[in-house]
């Protein structure tokens, strides 16, 4: 039997990585205090439930509202990074603070262009027996068209190198307590959150909600820091580009014997110029040979890549029968 569904109250956790957000502090305070309390009468998040703002390392007043927060709402507590790590990083922080202390976090971004009303949605999943839950954008009509096609587009890209992400979701999402643990066990320095959640593999379930725009501020995600971040995910996920390299010195390979030939028949037939024979045809063979030596060196490079991020090979969903696992920290 699944030891889920929940009966207790949880204490929930709402974890907000702020980045230069001083803008929006107050008001985020505001709504959410309004929002957790509301859960509290509900039965639906424990007398210990917290909002958990982690300031990655802003250069404006942030961590100062943020402590002055913290002095007068009970429900505020904060974390502040030494330098600025990026969002991925910040919530990492964050999740893993709130792992200790809470049976389930939710992270979720400091403009609240994701909806909080569905908050409740998300614990109730939980409270079903739920270790992750993804919020999902209904429609992405507050984005630019750019940034659609952009969000799309790498989305697409994404599945065609294998790598399992769930289309529309950015890191609005819940986790519990023993999904923490699991991502507490990939080490990787170069984070990807979407593409790794989704790998620790217990029973998830999705929440659909409308992005609004963001209330005040600027987006702290400028093309650059999305290429990259992009580009993170792509190379953080799959060894699929080298296996390219392979392949395409393989063609090379291939052509370049086909023009070998063709090279040799024009020496023969004497329509080559003096000379052409010989140069054209090492080029092309070498051309070759060093595309796949790349490959081959790649193909190492890629095992190398995937020992090294030691991710766990495996996790236990549930026992049956004799041995009970290990009973939940209290
Ligand atoms: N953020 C962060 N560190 C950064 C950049 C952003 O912690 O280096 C936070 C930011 O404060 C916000 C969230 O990540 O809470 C998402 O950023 P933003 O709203 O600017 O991104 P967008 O919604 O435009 O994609
Ligand atoms: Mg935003």
């Amino acid at each position: 039997m699944h030891e889920n569904p929940k009966t207790h109250i949880p204490t929930v956790y709402l974890v907000v990585p702020c980045y230069n957000e001083e803008e929006v502090l107050p008001e985020t305070v505001k709504r959410l205090t309004a929002k957790l309390q509301q859960m509290q009468q509900a039965g639906l998040a424990g007398e210990k439930s917290r909002m958990l703002f982690v300031d990655d390392g802003s250069k404006d007043r942030t961590w100062e509202l943020i402590s002055a927060f913290s002095a007068q709402n009970p429900l505020v507590t904060g974390l502040k990074l030494a330098h600025n790590r990026g969002h991925q990083n910040a919530l990492l922080a964050g999740l893993m603070e709130a792992k200790d202390r809470a049976d389930c976090a939710i992270s979720l971004d400091a403009d609240l262009q994701d909806d909080i009303e569905v908050l409740d949605e998300f614990v109730q999943k939980f409270l079903e027996g739920c270790d992750v839950v993804y919020g999902v954008r209904k429609k992405r009509e507050t984005d630019t068209f750019f940034k659609r096609t952009t969000a799309q587009g790498f989305y697409k890209v994404m599945r065609i190198l294998g790598v399992e992400t769930v289309y529309n979701h950015a890191d609005y999402r819940l986790m519990s307590q023993r999904a923490l643990d699991a991502l507490s066990e990939y080490r990787e320095v170069n984070l990807f959150l979407r593409g790794i959640v989704p790998l620790i593999g217990y029973r998830s379930d999705y929440v659909y909600y409308d992005r609004h725009e963001r209330f005040a501020g600027e987006s702290k995600y400028p093309l650059k820091k999305m290429i990259s971040f992009a580009l993170d995910g792509i190379t953080s996920f799959s060894v699929k580009p080298l296996k390219i390299i392979s392949n395409l010195g393989i063609l090379v390979s291939v052509l370049s014997v086909g023009g070998l030939i063709y090279a040799l028949i024009s020496y023969f037939t004497g329509n080559a110029v003096a000379g052409w024979t010989a140069t054209v045809s090492s080029i092309w063979l070498l051309g070759g040979i060093q595309l796949l030596c790349i490959g081959v060196v790649g193909g190492y490079v890629g095992k190398i890549y995937s020992e090294v991020k030691a991710r766990p090979r495996y996790r236990i969903e549930e026992k049956a029968g004799e041995d009970k696992p290990g009973q939940p920290r209290e």
